[in-house]
């Protein structure tokens, strides 16, 4: 159904204003423009914040949500950051669910599914607040029938490592803050340009951190190492789901800060680099572009361990594999 990543959208979508602190309840309603004065609050000082998760439709035919609550947790948290009002667990929880059980036919089956995107932005019409927060704001939670996200078969990705400019600034690296994209483009486009590469891993300093929209992980056979989180990067529920599947298997898993000159012995000795995202699952690195010098990563191609741990986590989410986590929440009409 969906050929391009996130352009196709269901018709309705669940919408709730708040007004001070507090949320009124969801309406769904269509999903169409919306109507914002152009003083709102988000336009002109960047109140926004959005998570992005998954429903698949397990091989059993049953639409299942993943790990919706580590979702609504982090969204509460961006909020927050951004001062704006957290949404009650519960009333986001349950938006997700209303607008998962309002398009169940439109979940595609696999590797399809319908990426849930819960957005909160403050329309207070206000250009004077720039030093207070928005009194107003709408939050509401997308829904869009998607495909693979990569569509690259055996070939691995071609990654720029950027150790000057950061992604972020620190104290928002961990909120998923609209902000972040747009201070990570102009290295990313740049790096696209230049070097060809398809993302930008950021290593200010020297030290990893992850990739525009992706966390970062080197894996080999016996070894899981990604940087331990901190404020400065996204915590992933990806990568924390990998992180517990590799350690059930027997993997050793390691959280520490690792180096630009760890990652080039790493992948010089042999060892596997992964992105990983909901969007993207795990996708393999095949190349690491450090300025004009090019370091092929598992000979270009996606590696034998993020294959089986990407797997691994995709015959969960599909229901081929029992959930012994309680990561899934059905969802039935
Ligand atoms: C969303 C995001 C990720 C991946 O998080 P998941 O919960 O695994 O989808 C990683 N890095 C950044 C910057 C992100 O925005």
């Amino acid at each position: 159904m969906a050929t391009t990543f996130g352009t196709v959208f269901t018709p309705t979508m669940p919408v709730a204003e708040f007004s001070g602190d507090a949320y009124g309840s969801p309406r769904l309603q269509p999903t169409e423009s919306l109507s914002l004065h152009p003083a709102a609050h988000v336009l002109h000082y960047g109140s926004a914040c959005f998570e992005g998760l998954k429903a698949h439709r397990g091989v059993d035919g049953v639409v299942r949500t993943f790990r919706a609550d580590r979702h609504v947790a982090r969204m509460r948290g961006s909020a927050e950051r951004l001062s704006l009002p957290a949404p009650p667990t519960e009333l986001l929880a349950g938006m997700i669910v209303t607008a998962v059980r309002a398009h169940l036919d439109t979940v595609p089956d696999a590797p399809g599914a319908l990426y849930i995107r819960p957005t909160l932005i403050g329309t207070e019409p206000n250009i004077g607040a720039a030093a207070s927060p928005s009194a107003q704001g709408l939050l509401y939670v997308l829904t869009s029938p998607v495909g693979e996200y990569f569509a690259g078969g055996s070939e691995g990705l071609r990654i720029a490592v950027e150790t000057g400019i950061p992604r972020t600034t620190p104290q928002f690296g961990e909120v998923k803050a609209g902000a972040n994209y747009a201070m990570a483009l102009g290295p990313t486009l740049r790096a696209q340009r230049e070097q060809g590469a398809a993302q930008v891993l950021f290593a200010t300093g020297g030290t990893i951190s992850e990739t525009g929209a992706s966390n970062f992980l080197l894996l080999d056979e016996d070894r899981i190492i990604t940087p331990e989180p901190n404020g400065a990067f996204l915590h992933g529920v990806t990568r924390l789901s990998v992180l517990e599947l590799a350690g059930d298997r027997g993997w050793k898993v390691e959280e520490r800060d690792v180096s630009v000159e760890e990652l080039r012995e790493w992948v010089a000795a042999g060892g596997e680099c992964a992105l990983s995202g909901t969007a993207a699952v795990l996708a393999g690195v095949g190349t690491l572009v450090f300025g004009d010098e090019e370091v092929a990563v598992t000979d270009g191609q996606v590696g034998p361990v993020t294959t089986r741990l990407r797997e691994a986590l995709r015959d969960i989410q599909l229901a081929k594999a029992p959930d012994e986590h309680g990561w899934l929440t059905e969802i039935t009409c």
